[in-house]
């Protein structure tokens, strides 16, 4: 099997994951079957118990894997849909092995690191058969979470069946004479080589491309070829990451390293959908009404989803993040349109109620994600239908109006990991609504992540006075959307429909609430 293995070095946070998503998005349109895997060194099993301040957004996939946000990248950079099998943590590493334990299955051995822990690594990369599987290494080398990982595949390299190539992304700073500076790098490499590894290639993370002094002395330290020495410097936007490595020559180094066969190459209209990015004619204002604001990757998706939609419309949109907490309407005006995205506990949520309200009123478009559509929900069961106090059982266990409250059977849960309703649900949607009109299908497909539900014992009032439930999940008849028909864009989804938009593929809401914003803008009201 062919491998592609990204390391980082000197510090966390420069993109690797995004330069994994461009070099799997390359192999991509030169024909090869790729899948992208993420290693987290953390002992959590997942990161779905873990805040988004902490880690950024818990990604969701179709399968209902929560996962690192780096897999959202993989997704959308591939225009792919991955399992929970792409993303390996310590926690589910051990997890495994200390139950195979606990059955016997070692019975009589000592189970240890090696084998017992970097064989089961080795297994989960096995397992996948495509052209070349892409394996990115969380945190920088060096850290004593990632070793073992980094072990497994130093063993799996020296397999006479394997091939790999190592792609090692470091940073190179600019110091104030402007000299770009190559010692973190060469540190970095060092500690690789104290682990075995030697890399093939190293990618500079600059602010501006590597000189050639600085490609020229990375190669002589590092051990690699002067070729293979590449730039990462600031884009303008993350997408055009691609295009800039595969200028540099990437592409072939990797299908020469790999010894990959020429393939008939995949039609890829990717630099065309880049460029659309920037070719804009319009220009909108959108509000993010949230509480983890001070750290936009923890709404990661959210802000690609607009891009996407952006691209779409030929619309520049602006996104400006604002706390929940210290809303007041003064706020608000300044938008062409507001998003109240999805959101755990009761810190902000009267802000958000306070958003939904303006826009209800002012007859601005909105859009509420999940936490965002319950409020919608909540918002609507106070001032239009009277219903006093109405609230979520989240927010106020002791609402005499429990417009939107837990699933009996999630009252039963105690434990909290991977317990909530995960992943992709079908939801049917209803006809001659602007849900029918956005998505232009009848039923559709989308990813969720939560515990609560509308109520079912308020749709009759919340329906009588003119709140429309324009989704289903029919099974078990839970409200996936709602919306108001007489406003200009006034919609809400249970689910969360930025995990599943791409350049590709933009999310219908999202291009809906753009297009809603550049129209009331043009209307001038
Ligand atoms: N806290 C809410 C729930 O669990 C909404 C979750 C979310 O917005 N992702 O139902």
């Amino acid at each position: 099997m062919k491998y592609i293995v990204v390391t980082g070095g000197v510090l966390s946070g420069l993109g690797k994951g995004v330069t994994t998503a461009s070099i799997g998005r390359i192999l991509k349109d030169k024909g090869y079957t790729v899948i992208p895997m993420k290693i987290d060194g953390y002992v959590n099993v997942d990161p779905g118990t873990m805040n988004p301040y902490e880690h950024g957004e818990v990604y969701v996939l179709d399968d209902g894997s929560e996962t690192d946000l780096d897999l959202g990248h993989y997704e959308r950079f591939l225009n792919i849909d991955l399992t929970g099998a792409s993303n390996m943590t310590t926690g589910s590493v051990y997890q495994t092995v200390i139950d195979k334990e606990r059955r016997g299955d070692y019975l009589g051995k000592t189970v240890q690191l090696i084998p017992h822990i970097t064989d089961e690594i080795k297994n989960r990369i096995k397992q996948f058969k495509v052209d070349v599987v892409l394996i990115e290494v969380g945190g920088t080398v060096g850290d004593i979470e990632n070793r073992i990982f980094i072990e497994a595949l130093r063993q799996m390299s020296r397999d006479p069946e394997n091939e790999f190539i190592f792609i090692h992304l470091s940073y190179v700073p600019i110091i104030l004479s402007g000299e770009q500076k190559t010692k973190p790098t060469q540190h970095s490499v060092k500690e690789l080589l104290s682990l075995g590894i030697q890399p093939d290639v190293l990618v500079g993370r600059c602010e501006k491309e590597l000189s050639a002094e600085t490609k020229r002395k990375i190669a002589l330290f590092c051990g690699v070829g002067p070729g293979n020495v590449l730039s990462n410097p600031d884009l303008e936007d993350i997408y055009y990451l691609p295009l800039v490595l595969n200028q540099q020559n990437l592409t072939e180094i990797i299908i020469s390293k790999l010894n990959l066969k020429r393939m008939p190459v995949y039609s890829s209209k990717f630099s065309d959908l880049v460029e659309k990015i920037h070719t804009c004619k319009e220009e909108v204002d959108i509000g993010i009404i949230g509480k983890y604001t001070g750290l936009e990757d923890a709404y990661m998706s959210i802000k690609e989803a607009f891009k996407h939609a952006g691209a779409y419309n030929s619309c520049k949109v602006n996104l400006s993040w604002i706390e929940a907490e210290e809303i007041g309407v003064e706020h608000l005006s300044q938008f062409d349109g507001l998003l109240v995205p999805g959101g755990f506990g009761s810190r902000g949520v009267e802000g958000k109620i306070t958003t939904i309200q303006y826009a209800r009123e002012n007859n601005v478009p909105l859009l509420g994600i999940c936490l965002g559509m319950q409020l919608m929900v909540v918002e609507f069961a106070r001032n239009v239908c009277n219903l006093k106090g109405a609230s979520s059982t989240e927010a106020d266990p002791k609402t005499p109006h429990p417009v939107i409250d837990l699933l009996p059977e999630q009252k039963e849960i105690y434990r909290k990991g991977g317990t909530m309703r995960l992943g992709a649900y079908p939801c049917v949607i209803k006809e001659k609504t602007l849900a029918s009109r956005l998505y232009g299908m009848d039923q559709v497909s989308e990813r969720h992540r939560h515990r609560w539900e509308v109520n079912p014992k308020y749709i009759e009032t919340l329906t009588e006075n003119g709140f429309v439930f324009s989704g289903k999940y029919p099974n078990k008849n839970l409200m996936e959307m709602v919306e108001l028909p007489k406003h200009r864009y006034f919609i809400g989804s249970q689910f969360h429909p930025e995990f599943k938009s791409r350049l590709e593929k933009p999310a219908p809401l999202f291009v809906g609430l753009v297009r809603a914003a550049i129209n009331r803008q043009v209307a001038g009201d």
